[in-house]
Parts: structure tokens; C-alpha cells; sequence
């Protein structure tokens, strides 16, 4: 089981494309190559959601955006911090936080987001980043099959 934290601006949303009328419907082409890669894999990820769509959505509105198959396994959002001041890669740091308040101290993870400086150099294999502008693409689809199969032992 990997959990995958995922980012969803500029990931499933490309930069540039929002407006405000527009900024909760995801980029259909991300999407559906987000999805395709993952199909394959039901029983061998969860996804928690890491962006800051939390904190203007519940879960519930979340899961609506994603295919009910794939919704099935979004299993939470990433915990706001007690502080953020002097806080470094504040996405890592949240991360670790759910992973603590989860009792899932030993899991494998990866994380989906588009700004690497969430992130310390030293897991950033684990991070795949995409390009803001251009959103989830084939490029990331294979490194997250890579990840996926590699963390899961199945190769
Ligand atoms: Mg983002």
C-alpha cells in the first residue's frame, strides 16, 4: 500500500486556465490521465489530499471532482499545523503530521505537486512534479507507475 498526497492546483488544474468561474472544475485531459494510471492499482494506493482546496472544500466535494472507482480510495486531507511560523517545505511537514496522527508511521508514500520547495531535496524522489502550466501529464504518469509498482514490491 502506497498512500499518494496529492496536490490539485496545478496538478489537475493547469495554471493559467483558472478563473473564477472555473477554479473548482479540473482540467478533464489531467484528469483522465490521472485516473488511467491508477485504475490498474485499486488495491495498492490511498490518496489523501494535500492541496488547499481543504480548507475551502469538505472531502465529500473533493471526491465529487474525481471517478466514483478512483474517489473510493481519497481517504482524508492533510491536517492544518499548530504554527507555521519558521515552518520549511510546509507540505512535507503537513504530511508528516497526518502520517503521526494516523499511526502510519511506517508507510510508503509519494507526493503530487507541482512546487518542489514543499519538499526537502532528500525525499523529492519521491515527489512527482509537475510542470504548474501544464499539469499531470504522460511524463508524471510513468513515474508514478514506477513508484507505484516499486514501493508495492510487484515488479
Ligand atoms: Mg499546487
Amino acid at each position: 500500500m502506497v498512500y499518494i498526497f496529492l496536490d490539485i492546483d496545478g496538478v489537475l488544474i493547469k495554471e493559467g486556465t483558472i478563473s473564477e468561474e472555473n477554479y473548482t472544475v479540473l482540467d478533464q485531459k489531467c484528469l483522465t490521465i490521472f485516473e488511467m494510471t491508477l485504475r490498474p492499482y485499486q488495491n495498492y494506493y490511498k490518496i489523501v489530499i494535500s492541496s488547499a482546496w481543504r480548507e475551502i472544500f469538505d472531502l465529500d466535494f473533493i471526491k465529487s471532482k474525481f471517478s466514483k472507482d478512483i474517489a473510493q480510495n481519497i481517504v482524508g486531507v492533510t491536517p492544518f499545523l499548530e504554527s507555521y511560523a519558521d515552518v520549511k517545505f510546509y507540505h512535507y511537514q503537513e504530511i508528516l503530521q497526518y502520517l503521526e496522527d494516523h499511526n502510519l508511521n511506517n508507510i510508503k508514500w509519494i507526493a503530487i505537486d507541482d512546487i518542489k520547495e514543499h519538499y526537502p531535496p532528500v525525499i523529492r524522489n519521491y515527489l512527482i512534479n509537475t510542470n504548474c502550466d501544464q499539469g499531470f501529464r504522460f511524463v508524471d504518469a510513468t513515474k508514478l507507475i514506477d513508484l507505484l509498482r516499486k514501493l508495492n514490491n510487484l515488479d
